[in-house]
């Protein structure tokens, strides 16, 4: 899923992301209910008429980004209070708010509120985020329940547990077993890609999907790279979000079959091949790495447009050859081919800093 955070993926249009192949896309409940809020979504006819994209939506549930803002929320057990990033204005979130948000919202999965522990912490502090994530599925499954599952499109909303439980075995065991337990449509591993050792987190993912049902979606919230795509699949995951595609494009970093590269090094000034030699995208088949690494010193709008597109489409390769690669029976080949030749560690320009969203 490519992340459109606010009902828009940045530089793409609905017709571009079609043509790149997405069928599904991610939008976020705690930047739609801040601005422009989910009356006015509903009213336009929920969040596909009015973002004017016809394939599917996922809205996360907000609580990745409120349990963000340090300094500017209050949890409780009912749910948290919190400021605006945008105005300083006072909200609160509790399961059965997020669960109307979503519903007005109108996306067609839609996430339980759920605390995402920070990494590190306590064992303590991971068993209490995970036991109120437990407490507040159960109470979004009330609410949802209770709204006859219809978004504003008239359609029907899959609600999606997130299992916690930090990088504890037990823990995420726990919170397997209770999630399932709730017979949910789907189920998410959450609170990964927050800092924990890679191999942490295989491990978490793996200790995980053990206990998921193999005939419902298994989504990992937030990763990642395309090296943490491949080792999160071969544990069982199915679905994926991340804003790197997008947003390390507006930084003019690329991904490609050999690696990330920066197309503002000095190196690319005449280089007048493909982003990837091997990308058959529109944009590779007529634009040179020159032209556009000149488009992102220049600062024109067309750069991260380019760049967004290939990033998009190289992402959207990587899972159509996934799934080729598993149906074929191949999948350990093709990790290990993809890897042998991609380069994992970005290039970076001196002086560059990933802007955040
Ligand atoms: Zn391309």
């Amino acid at each position: 899923m490519p992340v459109g955070t606010q009902a828009t993926v940045k530089a793409m249009t609905p017709g571009e992301l079609r043509e790149i192949g997405f069928g599904l896309i991610l939008g976020n409940t705690y930047h739609l209910h801040l601005r422009p809020g989910e009356e006015l979504i509903a009213r336009a006819g929920g969040l596909h008429r009015f973002s004017g994209w016809d394939g599917a939506m996922l809205t996360d549930s907000g609580g990745f980004q409120v349990f963000s803002l340090s300094g500017l929320r209050r949890i409780g057990s009912d749910g948290v209070q919190f400021q605006s990033h945008i105005d300083g204005s006072k909200h609160e979130f509790t399961p059965e708010s997020v669960m109307r948000i979503e519903r007005d919202i109108g996306a067609d999965i839609i996430m339980a509120f759920d605390e995402c522990a920070p990494y590190p912490c306590t064992y303590e502090y991971a068993v209490e985020a995970m036991e109120r994530t437990h407490r507040w599925a159960e109470r979004c499954k009330v609410a949802y329940e209770g709204f006859d599952r219809l978004a504003a499109g008239g359609w029907h909303q899959a609600l999606f547990g997130i299992v916690q439980g930090g990088v504890h075995r037990d823990l995420r065991e726990q919170s397997a077993n209770f999630l399932v337990g709730l017979d949910l449509p789907g189920y998410a591993v959450g609170g990964l890609a927050v800092g924990e050792a890679p191999e942490q987190r295989n491990e978490s993912i793996a200790w995980t999907t053990a206990l998921l049902p193999l005939d419902k979606p298994r989504y990992l919230m937030g990763v990642g790279t395309p090296i943490d795509i491949l080792d999160a699949v071969e544990r069982g995951i199915d679905m994926f979000d991340c804003v790197l595609p997008t947003r390390n494009a507006r930084n003019a970093q690329v991904f490609t079959s050999a690696g990330v590269l920066n197309l503002r090094n000095a190196r690319f000034a005449e280089d007048f091949g493909p982003i990837d030699p091997e990308c058959d995208c529109p944009v590779c088949a007529r634009h040179t790495r020159s032209y556009i690494k000149h488009l992102f010193k220049a600062n024109e709008i067309l750069g991260p447009r380019l760049t967004t597109y290939h990033n998009l489409y190289f992402y959207h390769r990587l899972m159509a050859d996934i799934r080729a690669a598993i149906r074929a029976g191949n999948f350990r080949e093709f990790r290990d081919e993809f890897t042998r030749r991609y380069r994992q560690d970005p290039e970076t320009v001196e002086g560059d800093v990933l802007k955040n969203e």
